[in-house]
């Protein structure tokens, strides 16, 4: 608005000085021309310190109207100096030798016009006055020149007027549309800021977890392939560590899950404590842990924290009046040494902590390839196995049991095996976890099971129609299905009586009599025979034994190992046998490997002997040739089965 009154004071302060100049050549310095000259410069000078005021206070954008009404206000007075000038100085002769003035003073209100074009106001006031007083020279001077010149004059400044008023509407168009953009943008970014602030405090919640306030698994993620990527660049190394709460189920089943909630803030705790302020940590599941250590040396200093960290969360936590001491496993993954982006050290070090879980817990372990090939393997065999149940590559094979006074075959043991055409032999705690991982449990006993019976329906026709064939039944398989109506479903397809189906279980199976106690209870009264495997390797109370009607007990192999020279092995092996006898079961031998040792273990009272002194165990269709070269090799045993 006040962009161009400066240059048009300088343009009038020009024009006076050319207009008087002029005038003072012609007639000298009269009293009038003076008069007038000290006037226009009052005026100016009080208009330029008007401008400055205006311009300085920022008067003119907080009241545009009013600055309007001053400028015109200034201008006018500025026009009446100039309107004074043909009126003062009589003398001129404004048509013929002063017509420069003349030609000035239209020329300043064309120039008014033009350069005011912000505001025709100021424009009129200033013109306004010229405007009458040349007319009303020109109209006084009389004759026809002074109207014409009048009249064309008039016509000039309606002209210009026009242009003027008509150069301020555009004018003021522009600045209407330029305040509405600028308050567009301020409202705008006004918008913008308030979305940063909600995305800022969104942020904050999806990044935390809000049971710990450590952060989640979401932003962690991020945040270590950021990490990754900086650490690349830099070549600098990266430290992960995972940290599962042991049987975190059992908290949350005994005490609730709000104390459940309570125990993980508690070790979230622990974690942020332990870690200090560099290394980022984060719940990423719900029992699971993740801290990741940045720099050259983050491998050395998780591995110290990762001690530290088992160690001191083996301080008790206060749950209501109950304590409970907590227990982690760990497992750690290095970039670039183990992986070289975020999702394979993630595995990496998921593979650890597996190995640590694995290795009886509240451990930790660093991951090395072997780590990676054993999980591959088990990848493997989860893969595999449904097919290699359902085609029967997964199978049983028997291991004969001799009775150790007569030498005669009294029974088979049914183990399972699994030759996988790329992996090799796969062991049986291999194949039963990887069937406990993938739900097949039931099918795999069934399969088993099945063989069982099979060889069962065989067994008369190769001269052993009392022998009995025996299965291993896990503990987890009672939590799993009902065994007893499973073996039900088998043996009647069969048609087999369930004395000659024994079940092994191990002490384990015992002790939990909630889970398995009514289901050996049924299979006690269903007849089956009843093994309990491994016997000196766990705790069975006596009561177990007696309360429920076990046939045999299986002394575990380790006992019998150097049995004839190990007198601790000895003595025990003694005492089981005494306490079988005396409860009246049978007593089976396992892991006899030596002529020697079967001596010794039948010398001992031991009734029946299993080891690959005898055999191995060996596929079902092997047993006819087995038997055959059994009975050459000894005459006395087929006449004690005879
Ligand atoms: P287990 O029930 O104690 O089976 C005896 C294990 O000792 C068998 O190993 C057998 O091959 C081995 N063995 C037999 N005689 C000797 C010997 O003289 N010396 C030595 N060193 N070992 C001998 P296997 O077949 O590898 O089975 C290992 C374990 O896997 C079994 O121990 C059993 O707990 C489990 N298992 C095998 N088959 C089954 C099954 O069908 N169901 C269930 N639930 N578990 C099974
Ligand atoms: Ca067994
Ligand atoms: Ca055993």
């Amino acid at each position: 608005m006040l962009k161009n009154s400066k240059s048009i004071m300088l343009l009038n302060g020009a024009c006076a000085i050319t207009g008087t100049s002029l005038l003072a050549i012609k007639h000298g310095v009269p009293d009038e021309l003076v008069w007038w000259i000290v006037s226009f410069l009052v005026v100016s000078a009080a208009r330029m310190v008007l401008l400055r005021k205006l311009k300085r206070e920022g008067f003119a954008s907080a009241r545009p109207r009013a600055t309007i009404r001053l400028m015109a206000l200034s201008a006018f007075f500025q026009g009446m100096v100039w309107a004074l000038l043909p009126v003062f100085i009589r003398s001129l002769d404004l048509l013929s030798s002063d017509s420069a003035i003349t030609l000035l003073l239209t020329g300043l209100i064309c120039g008014a016009a033009i350069r005011q074009n912000g505001s025709s106001l100021v424009s009129f006031s200033f013109s306004a006055p010229i405007i009458i007083s040349l007319a009303w020279t020109f109209i006084t001077l009389g004759g026809y020149v002074g109207i014409i010149t009048t009249i064309e004059l008039t016509l000039l400044v309606a002209t210009v007027g026009h242009r003027m008023v008509d150069s301020e509407r555009r004018f003021l168009r522009i600045e209407v549309s330029k305040l509405e953009n600028e308050a567009v943008n301020r409202s705008l970014t006004l918008a913008n800021e308030d979305i940063r602030q909600k995305n800022l405090r969104l942020e904050t919640l999806a990044n935390g977890d809000p049971v710990t306030g450590l952060f989640n698994r979401i932003y962690f993620n991020g945040k270590m392939a950021g990490e990754i990527i900086t650490a690349g660049v830099n070549k600098q190394g990266l430290a992960l560590i995972l940290i599962d709460i042991d049987r975190f189920k059992l908290i949350n089943d005994a005490f609730g899950h709000r104390s459940g909630d309570q125990f993980l803030t508690i070790i979230g705790q622990r974690l942020r404590q332990a870690a200090g302020n560099s290394a980022i940590v984060s719940r990423i599941s719900a029992d699971e842990f993740a801290i990741l250590m940045r720099g050259d040396d983050a491998a050395a200093r998780s591995e110290a924290l990762t001690t530290r960290i088992l160690q001191d969360c083996r301080e008790p936590i206060f749950l209501g009046s109950k304590s409970t001491i907590p227990s982690l496993s760990s497992g750690l993954a290095y970039f670039p040494d183990h992986a070289n982006d975020a999702d394979s050290l993630f595995t990496a070090a998921s593979m650890a902590l597996m190995e640590a879980k694995q290795a009886g817990r509240r451990q930790w372990r660093i991951f090395n390839p072997r780590i990676r090939d054993r999980i591959d393997r088990q990848r493997r065999i989860e893969q595999d196995l449904e097919n290699a149940i359902r085609t029967g590559k997964v199978e049983a094979w028997f291991q004969p049991q001799l009775d150790l006074t007569t030498g005669a075959v009294v029974g088979f043991e049914a183990l399972a095996r699994w030759f996988h055409p790329e992996l090799g032999a796969v062991s049986p705690p291999e194949i039963f976890g990887a069937a406990h991982a993938i739900q097949l449990s039931e099918q795999l006993t069934a399969r088993i099971a099945e063989d069982a019976c099979r060889l069962l329906q065989k067994l008369p026709d190769l001269g052993l129609p009392e022998a009995t064939v025996a299965i291993n039944i896990s503990p987890r398989d009672f939590t799993l299905f009902a065994v007893s109506d499973m073996l039900d479903r088998m043996i009647e397809t069969y048609d087999l009586p369930p004395h000659r189906l024994e079940v092994e279980i191990t002490e384990e199976a015992m002790l939990d009599p909630e889970v398995a106690g009514e289901e050996l209870h049924k299979l006690e009264r269903a007849g089956y025979k009843l093994a309990v495997d491994d016997f000196g390797m766990g705790h069975t109370s006596l009561t177990y034994l007696i309360d429920l009607k076990i046939d045999r007990l299986k002394i575990d192999r380790s006992f019998v190992a150097d049995v004839a020279n190990n007198r601790t092995n000895h003595a025990l092996i003694a005492a089981m046998v005494s306490l079988g006898t005396a409860l009246n079961m049978e007593i089976l031998v396992e892991g006899v490997e030596t002529r020697e040792e079967l001596e010794t273990l039948r010398r001992m009272g031991c009734d029946i002997g299993q080891g690959y002194f005898f055999s191995r165990p060996i596929p079902a269709d092997m047993i006819t040739n087995w038997l055959t070269q059994f009975r050459n090799k000894n005459p006395q045993a087929s006449r004690a089965v005879a």
